[in-house]
């Protein structure tokens, strides 16, 4: 086709306008139709998902669309988005949690055969589901991938095995993912060596094996003259592969279910070390499952610890106090900071138990982080009693209010002094904020170069500053401004504090960013502009690292309390608040330094305050008195910014001190230089 004029274009143009919008059109009117199905399936307590239906329409349209021209795949790739989203609407319609029963699709790491596959089947077959859909993975980070992405329903994944221990990358992918886990079996491995049609154990000269595999049978195999044992990824796969290959002299380790699916011959069936060897496997799925009323149930959590004597105990000593049944209690180092420990826990009893739901409310006073990974019913436990309150997470619990509370009213209560009576006391290194004397924060606003942010940090540690500030992330206020130097300077932020032994601070400003940033920063900042960036607080509340939330320039006390509930809310109880000063009538200072938050939150709150008098005052001058003054109204720490050379600051330079003002001022306050 030749266009001959611009009005031809134009014309061509509202031609496919007007059928885009007939598509949108069409595309609401079929979501409608999907409504009215999920009315009548609601009705019938038919699943919201059949997938044999899906698989015929989706063949249907690719019939018609031939007779168009339109190819297969576009046909193929647009509906299954437009058949997900009918089911996504269909399901939200229905609030169905549970999983459909008829037609279900596992994620498994492995292949048709595996360990994962049998255990699935097993324990999907004893749920009457029979006929299951699997995708298959190479990793089990993939797997978690299917199911987040909404690929599968659910995934099954091993956990730890009797004689292998911990299967420790999945438990740090449960730890980042949002799934939750909705069920648990024990799975009997019993390895068998397979071989193809004809081929005898005298006969084998390779032997393919999963190295844990290989591991478990090590008796036997080292047993065996001139054989050779293969490292194979995967246990099915290596039953596979000796058939794909054929020959009489090439066996492998798998079970005995594989030998039926590949052809394959059982050579012998005795040959792990030990006769009992299990694998607990997770069922785990975007939706928390439905525990019915009295049947017995297990919850899995995962929580951090303070680093010092008594701090797991004391955790631990909330379950007995609360009456509730340990189970398990396993421990991983936390892979930002590889020095502290993660514990997983299982417990009997289920978060929608309201005592369940007040003994996890107690306990995120005892941790630092708090997640709970699931409840799920579990057949090998005591009956429970019905549960007359739901409530899944933190957040939910949170929301039963107690109406007593004067805190709960104004929309806050882990953050409450009701909550916890004790400081919180923020640790880092050797840093406990909340308890030590005054605790000074310096560094330039934002990391420029190699030289300023050495120079700063050499004066921060001379002055006997205890943590590095610096930004790296910008918020400014003009899109002008300089934005700051992003990872790279953080990157040098993490090399002057290793240099002079200061742990560092720095500014996240988007939800994507913070898994990046907690890599590298010992305390998380959370700018006044983001006070009420509730993705932002949600995200650093998913995280391990300590929070540092600023007041909004505009934010009463309440509204700040209720952001910091938002990080608590999230499992995070590591956070620490910082008064900068709000917008007033007044012009004479950058803003309004208000003193008098700091004894008001301490009777509200069990959160370290800390008070930033730079950004209040916006003038160097002014800085040395209301930091005297923030320490005298009982603040926890200050935060300063100091710059080598603030004249030429890329940002805040007025409002910075000169690197002997901050040794005079930390004189001053009685705390510098340090020796
Ligand atoms: C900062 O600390 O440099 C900063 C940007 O502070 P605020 O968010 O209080 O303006
Ligand atoms: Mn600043």
């Amino acid at each position: 086709m030749t266009f001959t004029s611009h009005d031809d274009l134009e014309s061509i143009r509202q031609g496919i306008d007007k059928v885009d919008t007939a598509i949108l059109e069409l595309l609401a009117q079929r979501r409608s139709f999907s409504l009215r199905a999920a009315r009548l399936k609601g009705a019938a307590d038919a699943p919201s998902r059949d997938l044999l239906r899906e698989g015929d329409l989706i063949a249907d349209r690719i019939t018609d669309a031939l007779r168009y021209g339109i190819d297969a795949s576009l046909v193929n790739t647009v509906w299954r988005e437009i058949i997900d989203d009918s089911v996504r609407v269909q399901r939200q319609h229905l609030g169905r949690t549970e999983i459909d029963r008829r037609t279900l699709t596992i994620a498994i790491q492995g292949i048709e055969g595996s360990y994962s596959w049998l255990a699935s089947r097993h324990f999907f077959a004893a749920r009457g589901i029979t006929e299951p859909i699997f995708v298959t993975s190479a990793t089990f980070a993939d797997a978690f991938a299917a199911v987040s992405a909404g690929r599968a329903d659910v995934g099954m994944l091993p956990i730890e095995n009797t004689t292998a221990g911990a299967i420790s990358e999945v438990y740090d992918l449960l730890l980042e993912s949002e799934l939750h886990v909705i069920g648990d079996t024990r799975y009997r491995v019993r390895h068998c060596l397979l071989g193809i049609p004809g081929a005898t154990v005298g006969g084998l000269r390779r032997i393919y094996a999963h190295p844990q595999a290989a591991a478990q049978c090590s008796d036997y195999l080292s047993r065996l003259d001139d054989c050779e044992v293969i490292v194979f990824g995967d246990t099915a796969l290596s039953g596979r592969e000796i058939a794909r290959v054929g020959d009489p002299t090439v066996g492998a380790i798998a079970s005995e279910e594989a030998a039926g699916l590949f052809g394959l011959e059982v050579l012998d069936a005795a040959v792990a070390n030990r006769d009992h060897n299990y694998t607990r496997f997770i069922a785990v799925s975007p939706m928390p499952a439905a525990i019915p009323a009295g049947v017995p149930a297990k919850t899995s959590i995962v929580i951090a610890v303070g680093n010092h004597p008594g701090a797991l105990v004391d955790a631990l000593a909330v379950f007995t106090a609360a009456d509730v049944n340990l189970i398990k209690l396993e421990s991983r180092p936390i892979p930002d900071t590889p020095s502290d420990e993660l514990f997983y826990l299982d417990f009997e009893g289920a978060v929608d138990d309201p005592a369940v739901a007040a003994m996890l409310d107690t306990l995120t006073s005892h941790v630092h982080f708090l997640k709970v990974l699931g409840s799920y019913p579990s057949r090998d436990l005591r009956p429970r009693p019905a549960p007359a309150a739901s409530a899944r997470s933190l957040r939910h619990a949170a929301s039963v209010d107690q109406p007593a509370s004067p805190a709960a009213a104004v929309g806050y209560r882990l953050g409450s002094r009701t909550h916890k009576g004790n400081n919180t006391v923020i640790e880092v290194g050797s840093i406990r904020l909340g308890e030590d004397p005054l605790v000074v924060i310096a560094g330039p606003c934002a990391v420029e170069t190699w030289d300023q942010i050495m120079a700063a940090a050499r004066a921060v540690k001379e002055g006997g500053g205890r943590l590095l500030r610096g930004g790296c992330f910008k918020p400014r206020t003009s899109p002008y401004s300089f934005q700051g130097l992003g990872f790279e300077g953080l990157e040098m932020l993490a090399e002057a504090g290793k240099a002079f032994g200061l742990p560092i601070v720095t500014e996240v400003t988007s939800p994507e960013d913070v898994p990046g940033v907690a890599a590298r920063a010992d305390v998380l900042q959370i700018g006044t502009r983001n006070m009420q960036n509730f993705s932002l607080l949600s995200a650093v509340g998913r995280s391990h690292r300590p929070v540092m939330l600023k007041r909004g320039m505009s934010s009463s006390l309440d509204e700040w309390l209720q952001a910091a509930e938002y990080i608590l809310a999230e499992g995070n109880q590591q956070v620490f608040l910082c008064e900068r000063g709000i917008r007033t009538f007044e012009t004479s200072t950058r803003n309004t330094l208000d003193l008098s938050a700091v004894p008001v939150l301490m009777q509200r709150t069990h959160l370290p305050v800390i008070v930033d008098p730079s950004h209040a005052a916006g003038e160097r001058s002014l800085v040395g008195p209301l930091a005297r003054a923030a320490a005298a109204i009982g603040a926890h720490g200050i935060m300063v910014e100091i710059h080598p050379d603030p004249d030429n600051a890329l940002s805040d330079g007025p409002q910075s001190l000169e690197l002997d003002q901050f040794a005079q001022l930390m004189t001053s306050l009685g705390i510098g230089p340090a020796g």
